[in-house]
């Protein structure tokens, strides 16, 4: 079985901008690079789950998103990390498209894009994990059966004293490294 590690995209991957939809407006956050190098030493393989309400808001394409997440691939890829696989949620609940409008299983903090993963993948569910900047990351962690850990760039910090009694929690993803290891 495949020890993995979910990693939210905005605010854990790439740093929070409001509906990135553009390759150029892409930049890193910090020590994601060097963390994922050292958690990949400790075996670890990778996938991406993103909400991507965007697309149902009509702000950005399926299209604009599938773009952006290869380009950032390839330029893991260039550091010869690699990703699994990346799965989005389109949807949202109230907003937006009517196509992309509806309650579904895959918009976090609902277990279905991790599900889906776990099962595809044939993942070591017990010491595998869910990392993100938001609530409903570690919720989505949780609902599928992995630890989840807050890390503290994108909204983090804002969240930080609501889950700090339940989550563990990482100043980025080389602090995940230190965490874990
Ligand atoms: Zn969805």
């Amino acid at each position: 079985m495949r020890k993995v590690i979910f990693l939210d995209r905005d605010g854990t991957i790439n740093i929070e901008k409001s509906y990135l939809h553009k390759w150029e407006d892409f930049e890193f956050e910090i020590n994601v690079i060097e963390g994922l190098k050292a958690l990949k030493s400790l075996g670890y393989e990778f996938i991406v789950v993103t909400n991507q309400s965007g697309i149902a808001r009509g702000y950005y394409t399926e299209e604009d998103l599938k773009t952006l997440n290869s380009e950032m691939v390839k330029k893991l890829n260039e550091y010869d990390i690699d990703i699994l696989e990346c799965y989005y949620c389109p949807h949202h609940p109230e907003k937006g498209l009517e196509e992309y409008k509806k309650s579904c299983d895959c918009r976090k903090p609902n277990p279905g894009m991790l599900l889906e993963g776990i099962k595809k993948y044939n993942i070591d569910v017990k010491n595998s994990f869910m990392i993100g900047d938001k609530k409903s990351d570690l919720e989505a962690g949780k609902n599928a059966g992995l630890k989840s850990i807050l890390i503290l760039t994108g909204y983090g910090k804002k969240v930080e004293k609501e889950v700090e009694s339940e989550y563990l929690i990482a100043q980025d993803l080389l602090d995940v490294y230190k965490l874990i290891k």
